[in-house]
């Protein structure tokens, strides 16, 4: 919902606290995960929390390769060219996007809404890779824990 899309990004920094909340306690519980087998865990993960609160807050098409945390809680994939990089020269002077003008640009509104990360200004900076289509519909909150635990280790 559009609506809700430009909520978050003004509600960014409250957004990216609770979010590293939901990290912590997947990272606690992700032995437990293991013991029950991953790919039990995630599909209802996925279908019951993940993809209904991220489609509702941030339009999120689960690309499974969430960058939300460095585009101040602006889903690039509901750029209508799918720019994970941002935004195009097609970007009108009022903000709005070129495709839909009906919308703001969401690389605008990205960087609105990593004015309120504060410190995480720069993150929008960060070169996002190409999209990797294999992780499609799988859970980015998963990874992210495994990620965190893998950094924890070394
Ligand atoms: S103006 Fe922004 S949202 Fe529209 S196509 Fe270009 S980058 Fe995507």
């Amino acid at each position: 919902m559009y609506t809700m899309r430009q909520w978050s990004a003004r509600h960014a920094r409250g957004l990216k606290h609770s979010y590293e909340w939901l990290e912590r306690s997947l990272v606690k519980l992700y032995p437990y995960f293991q013991r029950m087998g991953l790919s039990k865990v995630e599909q209802p993960l996925m279908k019951f929390v993940e993809q209904p609160t991220k489609r509702f807050l941030f339009d999120s098409q689960s690309c499974g390769q969430c960058t939300l945390g460095s585009t101040g809680m602006s889903c690039p994939m509901n750029c209508p060219k799918t720019i994970r990089n941002g935004p195009c020269g097609g970007v009108r002077a009022n903000g709005k996007c070129e495709v839909k003008p009906e919308m703001d640009c969401v690389w605008v509104v990205a960087w609105q809404g990593t004015q309120q990360l504060r410190t995480e200004q720069q993150a929008l900076h960060i070169l996002q890779p190409a999209l990797d289509w294999r992780l499609k519909g799988k859970s980015a909150w998963l990874r992210a824990a495994e990620q965190r635990i893998r950094e924890m280790k070394s």
